[in-house]
């Protein structure tokens, strides 16, 4: 493994940091990068890892999928570290973030700390088992404050992590870069996903590291961009339903999706449907029959 010895580039620079699969990208005195070589469309150029660093042990957020270069790169940045690895962090369960924490512990010891597996949920990763369950508070087992916060809406069981003396925030797959987070009903919804967007706003925090792609700074406006993408999209569902008919889910996809690929409509069926449930929760649209339409409002023809 190689790993500079130069001291830690400047935030600015970060997002010129490329993703390359297992190579260590040291961030911070506090963070470092390992990419899982597991490109996909649903994960990007890969998953990151990160490696939280403190004066007596270390601590691997997202171990990513169950893969042995993922896990030889984990293990070879820890040894480099020169402490031990007590400590797993899970922003989910979903099987490209979480498998890869069986060899970790069986190998090193360490407790995986993070909200359980929605045993509900068939798209999770059910063979992981959490040690200690987080919910929104501060961790200090590394001897630094990391603040961690619940961010339900990509999935319900989600975390993130910030550091709120560097600025930054690990954000798993609440935010990513590159693309939109997909949405899947019934335990992604898009209601608690905007909530948990404007929670991160409440924070001050300068740099966005992701489940997937590049860090991103300016991370105030990659949030506020994030709700008003899709606010935009919530408006042009409603639009593209007034005055229609009533229409199944899987004929208002190009209507609403008519700037994307149609390649990848089958990935934003899903982020439709998202909305939709939206908007029927708040009395704006109602589904008769599996065909959508417009909530009229009570009194109007
Ligand atoms: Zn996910």
């Amino acid at each position: 493994m190689s790993l500079s010895s130069a001291p830690a580039p400047a935030l600015a620079d970060w997002p010129d940091l490329a993703v390359t699969a297992e190579a260590v990208i040291v961030l911070s005195d506090r963070v470092w990068r390992i990419s899982a070589g597991n490109p996909g469309l649903m994960t990007g150029p890969g998953t990151n890892s990160y490696l939280l660093l403190g004066p007596e042990a270390v601590a691997v957020v997202d171990p990513g999928p169950a893969d042995e270069a993922h896990f030889q790169a984990l293990m070879a940045a820890v040894r480099h570290s020169g402490r031990p690895l007590r400590h797993i962090l899970l922003t989910h369960t979903h099987r490209d973030h979480s498998p890869g924490c069986a060899a970790l512990v069986a190998a090193t010891g360490a407790r995986v700390h993070g909200l359980p597996p929605l045993a509900e949920d068939p798209s999770q990763d059910r063979d992981t088992v959490v040690d200690v369950e987080l919910r929104g508070h501060c961790w200090d087992a590394l001897g630094w404050p990391l603040t961690v916060l619940h961010t339900p809406g990509h999935v319900e069981n989600h975390l993130c992590f910030a550091d709120l003396e560097q600025g930054w925030v690990i954000t798993g797959d609440h935010l990513i870069q590159g693309s939109t987070v997909v949405i899947i009903p019934p335990h992604g919804r898009l209601a608690d996903y905007m909530a948990s967007l404007r929670l991160l706003l409440d924070y001050p925090l300068e740099a966005v590291l992701p489940g997937h792609g590049r860090v991103m700074t300016g991370a105030r406006q990659v949030i506020a961009g994030t709700l008003a993408h899709r606010q935009q999209r919530e408006d042009k569902v409603l639009e593209r339903l007034a005055g229609q008919p009533p229409l199944a889910l899987a004929d208002l996809v190009p209507l609403v999706y008519d700037d994307v690929a149609p390649w990848l409509h089958p990935v934003a069926r899903f982020s439709l449907w998202a909305h939709l449930i939206k908007l029927e929760e708040e009395g704006r649209a109602v589904c008769r029959n599996e065909l959508w339409q417009l909530q009229v409002a009570a009194g109007v023809e």
